[in-house]
C-alpha cells in the first residue's frame, strides 16, 4: 500500500515503456516488505537538468539510468562513485542529504551475468559491438577481469575511435568500422561476441546486426545485452549454429541488485527478481 510515509525510486530513460525495472523492483520491495516504489520517469533529453533538480526537490531516493541518458546525465550530478568513474556512464543514482551521486552496477552486473556461466574472461579476446554507455561498462568489466584484447565494431568508425580513447593507454583495445575487414578478422578471433546496441530490443525494428556467422569463431560465447526479447535475432543466429548464448536478463537482474541495496540497505532477493523476469 502507498502512504504518506512511501519511498519513491524509478527509472529515467527516453522511452521507458519497454523496461522491466519496475516489476522487478516492485516486487523485490513486495518481497521484503519495503515500503517503497519503483516508477517510470519518461525524460526527453532536452529536459534531463531539469529532471534531475526534480528528483532532488521532490525527495525521491534515487533512481536507474537508462538509454539515452548514462553519459549525458553526468553534468547534473554532484558526485560519481568509482565505478561511474571508471565506466564514464551512470546506471544508478543516490539522492543523499540533497546530493546526487552517480554510480555504475552495470559493470559487476556484466561480469556476473558470465561468471554464473562459468565463461573465463582471463586471457580472452572479447569483440564488442556498440560504444554508447553499456559498452563502456562492459568493457570496465573485462579489463578488471584481465581480457587480452577487445575489439569495439561500429556503425561509425570515428565513434569507435573516440571511445578507445576513453580507456588507460596500455589497454589492448581497438576501434573499427564493422563493416570493415579488421572487424571480420576479430569475430574470427573471439572468444566473447557481444551485443551492445539497441538493435534486437522489441521496441527497435531497424536493420539487423551486419553479421555474417561463418566468419564468427566456431565455439565462441554470445552475448547480447537486451533482455526484451529474451531471444534476439542475434542469439537466435547463433545459438542455431551452435554458439552458448547469453541474454541480458542475468545482468538486468544483478545490476538492479546491486541498485536495490544501494537504495535501502538490504540484501536484495535476487531469486524473487528473477522470477519475475522469467515470466515475461
Ligand atoms: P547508448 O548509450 O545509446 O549506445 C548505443 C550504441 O548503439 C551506440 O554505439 C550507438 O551508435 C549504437 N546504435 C544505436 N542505434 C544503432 C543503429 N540503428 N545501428 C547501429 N548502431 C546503433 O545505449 P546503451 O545504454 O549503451 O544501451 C545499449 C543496449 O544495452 C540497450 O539495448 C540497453 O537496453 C542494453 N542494456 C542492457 C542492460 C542489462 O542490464 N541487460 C544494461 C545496460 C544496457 P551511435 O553512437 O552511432 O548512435
Amino acid at each position: 500500500m502507498i502512504t504518506g510515509k512511501t519511498k519513491t525510486v524509478g527509472i529515467l530513460g527516453y522511452p521507458v515503456g519497454h523496461s522491466l525495472s519496475p516489476l522487478m523492483h516492485n516486487a523485490a520491495f513486495n518481497a521484503l516488505e519495503l515500503d517503497y516504489i519503483y516508477v517510470p520517469l519518461p525524460v526527453e533529453p532536452d529536459h534531463l537538468g531539469q529532471a534531475v533538480a526534480g528528483l532532488k526537490a521532490m525527495g525521491v531516493v534515487g533512481a536507474n539510468v537508462t538509454i539515452p541518458h548514462k553519459v549525458t546525465i553526468i553534468p547534473y550530478l554532484d558526485e560519481l562513485d568509482r565505478s561511474a568513474q571508471l565506466a564514464g556512464a551512470v546506471n544508478t543514482i543516490v539522492i543523499r542529504k540533497g546530493r546526487c551521486i552517480g554510480y555504475n552496477t552495470d559493470v559487476q552486473g556484466f561480469v556476473q551475468s558470465l561468471t554464473a556461466k562459468n565463461i573465463t574472461i582471463k586471457g580472452k579476446n572479447a569483440v564488442i559491438m556498440g560504444a554508447g554507455g553499456a559498452a563502456r561498462a562492459v568493457v570496465c568489466g573485462l579489463i578488471e577481469q584481465g581480457i587480452d584484447q577487445i575489439i569495439i565494431g561500429t556503425r561509425n568508425n570515428l565513434k569507435a575511435q573516440e571511445f578507445v580513447k576513453l580507456f588507460p593507454t596500455g589497454t589492448h583495445i581497438q576501434g573499427c568500422d564493422w563493416q570493415k575487414a579488421m572487424f571480420i578478422d576479430a569475430i574470427r578471433q573471439c572468444d566473447i561476441f557481444i551485443n551492445c546496441t539497441p538493435l534486437g530490443m522489441s521496441t527497435n525494428n531497424e536493420v539487423a546486426l551486419p553479421i555474417n556467422w561463418q566468419d564468427v569463431k566456431s565455439n565462441a560465447t554470445v552475448c547480447d545485452l537486451i533482455y526484451n526479447p529474451p531471444m534476439t535475432q542475434f542469439l537466435t543466429d547463433a545459438q542455431s549454429r551452435g554458439h552458448m548464448v547469453i541474454n541480458g536478463a542475468s545482468m538486468l537482474v544483478e545490476q538492479g541488485a546491486l541498485a536495490f541495496e544501494l537504495w535501502t540497505g538490504e540484501t536484495a532477493p535476487r531469486n524473487i527478481m528473477c522470477e519475475v523476469l522469467a515470466k515475461f
